[in-house]
């Protein structure tokens, strides 16, 4: 099985790095959890988000958020939405599903054929 965070919608912010204090650096990033396995691919509703700046190449996390920023990704969250999550089966599950219900129906033939 194959998770993975896909790039749903990005940001530019205008806030101050807190760590370069650059204001053209900042850059908000959602991202939704994909799953992809053998026989169906899944859009998770696991979303996630981050903060990075361009400038200094730092991942900026929560814990040294300004009230600024924190204000920004809050109305930013709000106006985010994430892809509806979904399941789609590929060709090998219904290919499986094919041949399990061939393989029900023929020994279901089987049992009743001989009382026909
Ligand atoms: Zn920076």
């Amino acid at each position: 099985m194959e998770e993975k965070f896909i790039t749903i919608k990005e940001v530019a912010l205008n806030n101050n790095c807190p760590e370069c204090y650059n204001t053209n650096g900042l850059q908000l990033t959602f991202l939704q959890k994909f799953v992809e396995t053998k026989f169906y691919k899944s859009i998770t509703r696991e979303t996630s988000h981050l903060l990075e700046c361009n400038t200094c190449n730092t991942n900026i996390y929560p814990i040294s958020w300004t009230e600024d920023i924190e204000r920004v990704f809050n109305y930013h969250q709000k106006a985010f939405t994430p892809k509806t999550p979904s399941i789609k089966l590929k060709k090998s599950a219904r290919l499986l599903i094919i041949s399990v219900l061939v393989i029900t129906l023929t020994i279901l033939g089987l049992i009743v054929f001989p009382y026909l």
